[in-house]
């Protein structure tokens, strides 16, 4: 794996990366980090919208998964804050989720599903200092590379 990180100023960072994420990020299992209140389902949100994704974005946290088709794409966004278990992941029906490599699902609070979660593609880890955020990616060579070419 490789390392990234970014500082995200405002909004709009987190906006121009999020469309950067979805120039490079459209399959696979994500992990995405961070306490209330960090970013998480805002970059969520920009990054589907960047992925051609009309309409509202709303947060899981009460139904744990909201699915969306984006064209011939299939995005699972996943708020496991709520989850009592891990196995309630299976009863979900993740596994078909995951075995579908041309799905991309995106999960925030993935510690909720460990032990049944598979291994990530790339994990997010957004921090807030004051009014800043940074985020860190940790994943696949390819994607970090082609991530670090857009942002110099
Ligand atoms: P989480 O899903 O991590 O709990 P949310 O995305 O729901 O967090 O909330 C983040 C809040 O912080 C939103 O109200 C958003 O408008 C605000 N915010 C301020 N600056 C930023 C930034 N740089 N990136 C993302 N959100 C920001
Ligand atoms: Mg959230």
């Amino acid at each position: 794996t490789a390392e990234l990180t970014s500082t995200l100023q405002n909004e709009q960072d987190t906006h121009d990366f999020a469309q950067k994420l979805a120039q490079v990020v459209t399959s696979g299992l994500v992990f995405l980090a961070g306490d209330l209140g960090a970013g998480k389902t805002t970059l969520t949100r920009y990054w589907l919208q960047a992925l051609g994704h009309q309409g509202v974005v709303k947060s899981p946290t009460y139904t744990l998964v909201e699915p969306y088709q984006i064209g011939s794409r299939s995005v699972f966004h996943f708020d496991l804050y709520r989850l009592q278990a891990p196995y309630e992941l299976e009863l979900m029906g993740i596994r078909d989720y995951l075995e579908q490599a041309q799905n991309l699902l995106i999960v925030e609070w993935p510690s909720k599903g460990e032990g049944v979660l598979a291994e990530p593609d790339l994990v997010i880890h957004i921090t807030q200092e004051n009014d800043i955020r940074y985020v860190q990616l940790v994943g696949k060579v390819t994607w970090i590379q082609q991530l670090e070419g857009m942002m110099s």
